[in-house]
């Protein structure tokens, strides 16, 4: 697998849909760009999620190119920060999309505060999103 990402510990999962929570991550980052804003994303399938706890994953090879503008291109769709408001602190996570070969290939949650593990539950006060070049 070729990404960008520092992750180096993704292990294979059952198939399984995207959650509600990463579709709305897909869906931000993707319409808010506008080389991706059209493209059909069809049934997002999760094959791997990164071992360390950081709610990485990567997403299933659709099988056709989602975006042919970006054939022999990798690179990022784009990226949220979320200010999270959690066991009264409040800290920062990012999330960036990854794309390669013109597929939506991971969503990456980075968390700065390892090693402590990352939230299983924040509350979301603040999204700032911008899209990748
Ligand atoms: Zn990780």
């Amino acid at each position: 697998m070729s990404t960008t990402t520092p992750h180096s510990s993704f292990v294979k999962v059952e198939r399984r849909p995207v959650t509600v929570e990463e579709r709305g991550w897909i869906h931000d980052i993707v319409s808010a760009n506008p080389a991706w804003a059209d493209v059909q994303l069809g049934d997002l399938v999760v094959v791997a999620e990164c071992a360390c706890g950081c709610r990485s994953v990567v997403l299933e090879d659709p099988g056709h190119i989602q975006n042919p503008k970006f054939i022999n291109h990798q690179g990022l769709v784009g990226e949220i920060d979320l200010g999270i408001r959690f066991d009264g602190r409040d800290d920062v996570v990012s999330i960036l999309l990854h794309f390669a070969e013109g597929n939506l290939s991971v969503l990456e949650v980075v968390w700065y505060n390892f090693p402590e593990p990352v939230p299983h539950n924040w509350t979301e006060v603040s999204r700032d999103l911008r899209i990748g070049d």
